[in-house]
């Protein structure tokens, strides 16, 4: 029911949405690296929900203050504005370790901080988990398979990144944070868990975002082009943000330490995405074609037999009414922002 929920948030009495009551020993407290972000914010809403002691960790880089401030002054809350690539002592059980950009255009604004956040901030929280005996999970992404020549991709893929383009500082930081996961498991016993996360969208997406969900809607919404980067033959699987919150629940909380793709495996080719939007939103834009971007990956498509089978999961949005709700966030964004909707 939980990943079902069409609003992540309802007020009660005291001005917060309701928190359950755990006994003292299943409480956790609960670290949530980069929890100010999109996929962060949404995380932190659950593990409140579900009543444990959450702090977060965000440098504001993408993240907002507004993802988490219905949360602020809750006594199972706490925000700690501070980066990664600094070493920091905290007491917690279990560690989140999302903090990294995910968006091209802003891991590739200062790619020398992005591969530092991967590498260097990852060290660190894996110092902090192995000196508090926490379970840390790490946001990996699909894009350590690269340019994949295998379809769908499996765990067991290794991989076809190129080590020196423009996406590097990701995909490569991404890839390094993973080794790291597995020598600290290897050699000092840090209990790990690793996500590898696919395309992901929906409310507290930044608007200025700059992936192809939220590029896409708001072009829409504004009667704008529609910017298709290349001709669109290439393809993507999408998820909605509440089946990712539930795969990242699950998978910490199970006893699975390999890495497990979480993922909808619905592919579109681009182009036909932006037909998709088009229509969802009524919109009278044109899609028009773009320089492809260097490196692109031609297609992409998780193979989620391993959640299925480890961890009992699989997503239950499908990618239109994840859209329909999308959509409407996205509206309400730009009324907030003053941009005119045409009608
Ligand atoms: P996001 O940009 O909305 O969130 C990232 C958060 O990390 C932001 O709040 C940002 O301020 C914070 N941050 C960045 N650098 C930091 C640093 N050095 N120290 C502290 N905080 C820092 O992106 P998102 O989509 O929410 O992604 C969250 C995680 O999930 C990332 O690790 C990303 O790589 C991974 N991921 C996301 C997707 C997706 O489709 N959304 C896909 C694959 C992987
Ligand atoms: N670290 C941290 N918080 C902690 C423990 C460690 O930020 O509570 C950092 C530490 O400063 C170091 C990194 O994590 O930069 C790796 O720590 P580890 O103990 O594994 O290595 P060492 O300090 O021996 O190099
Ligand atoms: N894309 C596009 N127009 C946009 C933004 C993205 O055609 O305005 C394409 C992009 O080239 C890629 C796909 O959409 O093929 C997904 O891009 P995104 O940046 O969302 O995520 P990626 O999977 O590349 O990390």
């Amino acid at each position: 029911i939980a990943t079902m929920r069409a609003e992540s948030v309802r007020l009660g009495k005291s001005g917060y949405a309701p928190v359950k009551r755990l006994p003292a020993n299943q409480k956790l407290r609960i670290l949530v690296t980069g929890g100010a972000g999109f996929v962060g914010s949404n995380l932190v809403d659950r593990l409140m929900t579900e009543g444990h002691e959450v702090t977060v960790l965000d440098n504001l880089f993408t993240g907002r203050k507004k993802n988490i401030e219905h949360w602020f002054g809750h006594p199972n809350f706490a925000f700690v504005v501070g980066d990664v690539v600094q070493p920091i002592m905290l007491e917690v059980d279990q560690i989140y370790h999302l903090a990294c950009p995910a968006s091209p255009p802003h891991y590739q604004y200062n790619p020398i901080k992005t591969i530092k956040t991967s590498t260097e901030g990852t060290l660190n929280m894996l110092g902090l988990a192995k000196r508090v005996n926490a379970r840390m999970l790490l946001a990996s992404t699909s894009e350590i398979y690269g340019d994949p020549e295998i379809h769908p991709q499996v765990e067991t893929y290794w991989g076809n990144v190129n080590p020196i383009g423009p996406r590097a500082c990701y995909d490569e930081g991404k890839r390094v944070a993973e080794t790291m996961m597995y020598s600290y498991q290897r050699q000092v016993g840090v209990d790990v868990r690793v996500a590898r996360i696919f395309n992901t969208f929906g409310r507290r997406m930044h608007p200025n975002d700059g992936r192809v969900v939220s590029n896409f809607i708001i072009q829409a919404l504004q009667d704008k082009d529609i910017t298709l980067y290349g001709d669109g033959s290439q393809t993507r699987s999408f998820q909605f943000v509440d089946d990712l919150v539930d795969g990242l629940y699950k998978l910490m909380n199970s006893n699975y330490s390999l890495p497990v793709n979480l993922g909808n495996p619905d592919e579109y080719a681009v182009a036909t995405f932006a037909h998709t939007i088009k229509r969802l939103t009524g919109s009278r834009s044109r899609i028009v074609s773009l320089p492809a971007t260097t490196d692109d990956p031609r297609k992409r498509k998780p193979d989620i037999t391993v959640a299925k089978r480890h961890i009992g999961w699989q997503p239950r949005w499908t990618v239109q009414m994840g859209l329909e709700h999308t959509i409407e966030y996205f509206k309400k964004e730009l009324e907030d922002m003053g941009e005119i909707i045409p009608t």
